[in-house]
């Protein structure tokens, strides 16, 4: 269903909407062009699959192209991705080369004559290379990026060089020694997507039963792409301490996005380690991608962990506080914006099991708390991290490119 602006009236009120068409007036028909490298898993789809409607309904013609990567490519930039994320590689002239390669094939097919570029993310960076420049570059990079390995980054930074400006999304990530103007925008949910949307009790009921989940024990839910950076090994452990105070279910829900092709490998694993749970139907794994489910999932859920080791920002965070659910996560990249430590959630440094496990069991056994914490969390969301204010950002930033 198409939407527009004026369906968020309801919940960002009037002023908010007009202030932001009035923002959108001197971009009117301008053309904006966000490249990224896959159509679903993930927060960047995410964010695109909302944001894209919502530019060409304030009067941006605003396009979404996808860079079509073979498996070999998707091999190369998940090593990228986590090597950006602080591990190692093994920087071959190869992959460098492969890396490259699906860029400049982009390009043969792929015309570019829009106002103003957006990149997503580490993929396809390189573009901007094969391509004669006409307009302002943006590269908006959504990932961690206190630690990257330092060999990755001379390389990658050829291309940077070339932007007009990065988008970060914390302040923490400001790239050291970069002549390249840095700016920093918070990722954000849309409340009326399928996965935040309201949705009746039936509905709720009717995709527990679709995916075989029991309601008779309180869940800890986790939503998250198999991921070692996501841990939800370490979110086992944890769990076996938690059912040592309190009888409950673990449901890990995580999609294999195409862009990645270790999650397999990864899920195995995780599979594994919960194999007695799993036998017992404690510890229940999907990896089916259906935006209710998740809806559904994180609404029911008694507590909702990220448990993740790295984190750009954590979008399923964001949508589990928008439903007023109590959230305990690691202290780690982005989500150290999106919780307020003891108001909305609880943060826990990533490999203190214990006292995930303590802060877990808290909020079981204080309904109240869990309340209070649920409501302050939705209100803050509501504030901060809404599409409505990502668009407005997006506004401000193209003015000041474009106009
Ligand atoms: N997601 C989903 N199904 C899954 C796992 C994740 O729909 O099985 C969604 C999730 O709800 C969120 C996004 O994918 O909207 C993940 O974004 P996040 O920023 O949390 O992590 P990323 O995958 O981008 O690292």
């Amino acid at each position: 269903m198409k939407r527009s602006l004026n369906d968020y009236r309801e919940i960002v009120g009037d002023d908010a909407i007009g202030e932001i068409y009035r923002r959108a007036r001197k971009l009117y028909g301008k053309t904006v062009v966000h490249v990224n490298s896959t159509y679903y898993g993930g927060g960047v789809a995410e964010i695109l699959g909302s944001i894209v409607p919502l530019m060409n309904d304030v009067g941006i013609a605003a396009g979404w192209r996808m860079l079509r990567g073979t498996p070999d490519f998707f091999n190369i930039t998940k090593k990228f991705h986590n090597a950006l994320q602080g591990n190692s590689v093994n920087l071959t002239d190869i992959k460098k080369k492969l890396y490259c390669q699906a860029n400049e094939d982009f390009s043969t097919y792929s015309h570019i004559t829009h106002d103003c570029v957006i990149i997503h993310d580490p993929q396809p960076l390189p573009l901007i290379q094969f391509y004669q420049r006409k307009q302002p570059w943006v590269w908006r990079v959504h990932i961690d990026l206190t630690n990257p390995n330092s060999k990755l980054w001379e390389f990658l930074k050829s291309f940077v060089l070339k932007y007009d400006v990065i988008i970060i999304s914390s302040e923490e990530y400001k790239l050291k020694n970069m002549p390249v103007e840095q700016r920093i925008i918070h990722p954000a949910i849309d409340p009326l997507s399928p996965k935040n949307m309201t949705i009746s009790e039936k509905d709720i009921a009717k995709y527990l039963k679709k995916f075989n989940i029991p309601t008779d024990k309180p869940i800890i839910t986790q939503i998250s792409r198999f991921d070692r950076f996501k841990d939800q090994e370490g979110l086992i452990d944890i769990f076996r301490l938690v059912k040592q105070e309190v009888d409950c279910r673990l449901v890990l829900c995580g999609s294999m996005a195409v862009d990645d092709p270790e999650s397999q490998q990864y899920y195995e694993r995780t599979k594994r380690k919960a194999n007695n749970f799993v036998k017992d139907q404690d510890v229940i794994l999907i990896t089916s991608e259906n935006n209710i489910l998740v809806n559904a999932l994180q609404r029911i859920s008694t507590v909702v962990v990220q448990k993740s080791l790295r984190e750009g920002f954590g979008l399923t965070v964001t949508e589990a506080l928008l439903k007023k659910k109590p959230v305990v996560a690691s202290k780690v990249g982005g989500i150290t914006l999106q919780i307020v430590d003891g108001e909305t959630g609880f943060l826990v440094e990533p490999n203190d099991k214990e006292g995930f496990a303590k802060r877990i069991i808290e909020i079981m056994t204080n309904p109240s708390l869990a309340k209070t914490l649920g409501e302050n969390a939705s209100d803050d969301v509501k504030k901060r991290f809404l599409i409505t204010r990502l668009l407005g950002d997006y506004l401000d930033l193209l003015q000041d490119l474009i106009t």
